[in-house]
C-alpha cells in the first residue's frame, strides 16, 4: 500500500481557520507511534507536481489556472497522481493520499474558493487516469460528512462515472445540497446517488446503508476503479458536524468497500478524531490488524441509534434500491419529462440547467447555464457561460465548451465549433475556453487582449 503525506505548511485560509495544517500533522506523529511506517506492507512516496494542463483538463479557471491555485494545490494534486502511476504501474495495490488543500467541492467552473476547495483532487486524478491509462469505468464513494458537490457536478452528465455521496442532511449542513431527487442528468440518469442522513447517524446507520446499497451497486457495476473521497468529519467529535462515527466504524467501511485510491478530504478534529481514524483506514486498507485502534474515550456502544433514525434510514435506503433498481424505466422518464423543455433557437437536443453557485469562501456568486448537447452514442459536449460577481472586484464572465474524451467524432467537431464561433460572436464575455479531452488540448482565449493561449 502506497502513502502520501503533504500537510501543505504555508497553504492556509487564514491562521485560525479549522482547515488547517496540524490535520496531518497528529496523524503523521501516530503513524510514526504505530509503527506504520516501518511495516513492509506499507510505503511512503514523495508527492509530485501536477502541471496546469492537468488542472485544465477538469476545470475552467477564471481568470486562468494560475490564479486560482498555489504550489500547495499542486503538490497536493500531484500527490494523488504520483499514488495513481504507481497503482497502475502493479508497484502497490491500495493507496491513500493524505493531502490538503482537500477538493470535492470544487466545480467545474472555478472563480474562487468554495468550502476550503479550488481545485477537485479526484477529478482532476480520474481524467488523468483516463487519459494516461485509458480506464473509463470509475466509482468515487465520497465518505465525507458533506456532500460532494463539486466531484457530482463535474460528472453529472457522465455516464462513466458513478458517484455515491452519504452525508449529514443538506437541510442541516454545509453545503445545503445531496438530495436524493439529484441523479445526474438525462445521460447519466442514476449514476449520481445521494444519501441524506439524519444528524445523529451512527456506526450502525452508515454500515446499514453500505452493507444494504452501496456495496450491491458496487458490486453490480463492476467499476475499474474505486476512490474513496475519505473525508473523517463523520466523526463524534468533529466540530464542524453532527454525526456519530467512530474510528472503527471508519476502518470497517474501508475493509468493506476496499477503494483502489484513498483521497483525504474534510475532518476537523485534529487531535481526537484525525489521528485514529487515519490508522484505522490505512490499517484496514492494507489488510492489516486495526482491531485496537480506537479513540481514548470511545467503547463499543457509546452511541446508541434512536428509533426514528434507524426507520429514516431504511427507508431512504428502500427508496435509493428503487432508483437503481429500475434505472432504465426511470431514465427513459426523465428523457421524455426534459424534452418538454427545449430551448427555442438551439439545434438539436440539448438540455440545460441553471446554477447558482456560491463560493463561501471568497463570497461569490455565481450564475450559470449549463448546455447539454445530447447525442444518441456518446456523452455529448457541454456548453457554459457563467457569469460571477466579485462585490468588491467586479464581474467576470466566461463561456467555456467543453468535449467529453469519449465523444464521437461528430460531436467532438461541433464542440470544436462553437467555441470557433463563440471567438467570432460580438457576445459579451471575458474569457472563452476550450476543453478538448479527446485531442488533450485545453484553450482559452482573453478577449480584452484578444489573445490566445494553450495548454
Ligand atoms: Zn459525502
Ligand atoms: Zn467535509
Ligand atoms: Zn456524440
Amino acid at each position: 500500500m502506497g502513502l502520501v503525506f503533504f500537510p501543505a505548511f504555508d497553504w492556509a485560509i487564514s491562521p485560525t481557520h479549522p482547515e488547517r495544517e496540524e490535520r496531518l500533522l497528529y496523524t503523521k506523529d501516530q503513524i510514526f507511534e504505530e509503527g506504520l511506517l516501518d511495516l513492509p506492507e506499507i510505503v511512503e512516496y514523495k508527492a509530485g507536481v501536477a502541471t496546469l494542463k492537468d488542472i485544465a483538463r477538469v476545470h475552467f479557471c477564471v481568470p486562468d489556472v494560475k490564479s486560482q491555485i498555489t504550489d500547495a494545490h499542486l503538490i497536493a494534486v500531484g500527490g494523488c497522481l504520483v499514488l495513481a502511476d504507481a497503482l497502475l504501474k502493479g508497484e502497490i495495490t491500495k493507496a491513500f493520499a493524505l493531502v490538503r488543500p482537500p477538493g470535492h467541492h470544487a466545480m467545474r467552473v472555478v472563480h474562487g474558493n468554495r468550502g476550503f476547495c479550488n481545485i477537485n483532487n479526484e477529478a482532476i486524478m480520474i481524467e488523468y487516469l483516463r487519459k494516461k491509462y485509458g480506464l473509463r469505468k470509475i466509482a468515487v464513494v465520497d465518505t465525507d460528512v458533506h456532500h460532494g458537490d463539486g466531484t457530482q457536478e463535474i460528472f453529472y452528465h457522465d455516464p462513466d462515472v458513478l458517484f455515491i455521496s452519504f452525508h449529514q442532511d443538506g437541510r442541516t449542513l454545509y453545503p445545503g445540497s445531496g438530495f436524493t431527487h439529484e441523479l445526474g442528468g438525462p445521460g447519466a440518469f442514476a449514476r449520481t446517488l445521494n444519501v441524506p442522513l439524519l444528524p445523529g447517524t451512527t456506526d450502525e446507520g452508515i454500515h446499514y446503508v453500505l452493507d444494504n446499497l452501496i456495496l450491491p451497486i458496487l458490486k453490480e457495476w463492476q467499476p475499474e476503479l474505486v476512490i474513496n473521497s475519505a473525508g473523517q468529519d463523520n466523526h463524534y467529535t468533529d466540530p464542524l458536524a453532527n454525526m456519530r462515527f467512530s474510528a472503527q466504524g471508519y476502518a470497517r467501511l474501508n475493509e468493506k468497500i476496499s477503494p483502489d485510491i484513498a483521497v483525504l478530504e474534510g475532518g476537523y478534529a485534529i487531535e481526537t478524531a484525525l489521528p485514529y481514524v487515519n490508522v484505522g483506514i490505512i490499517l484496514a486498507m492494507a489488510g492489516l490488524d486495526y482491531s485496537h485502534v480506537k479513540e481514548p474515550d470511545y467503547y463499543p456502544g457509546k452511541f446508541k441509534e434512536s428509533a426514528e433514525c434507524v426507520q429514516y434510514t431504511r427507508n431512504l435506503v428502500r427508496q435509493l434500491r428503487e432508483v437503481w433498481e429500475r434505472q432504465e424505466e426511470l431514465a427513459a422518464k426523465h428523457r421524455a419529462e426534459e424534452g418538454k423543455f427545449r430551448l427555442r433557437g438551439e439545434p438539436g437536443n440539448v438540455y440545460q440547467k441553471y446554477k447558482h453557485i456560491y463560493y463561501d469562501t471568497d463570497q461569490i456568486e455565481e450564475e450559470q447555464h449549463e448546455t447539454v448537447h445530447l447525442c444518441p452514442v456518446c456523452p455529448g459536449y457541454l456548453t457554459i457561460s457563467s457569469t460571477a460577481n466579485r462585490g468588491w472586484s467586479g464581474r467576470a464572465s466566461a463561456f467555456a465548451v467543453s468535449i467529453p474524451l469519449y465523444a464521437c467524432p461528430k460531436c467532438q467537431e461541433e464542440g470544436r465549433r462553437a467555441y470557433a464561433k463563440a471567438l467570432d460572436s460580438k457576445r459579451n464575455h471575458d474569457f472563452i475556453y476550450l476543453q478538448d479531452k479527446p485531442l488533450d488540448e485545453y484553450r482559452r482565449f482573453d478577449c480584452a487582449r484578444k489573445q490566445e493561449s494553450s495548454l
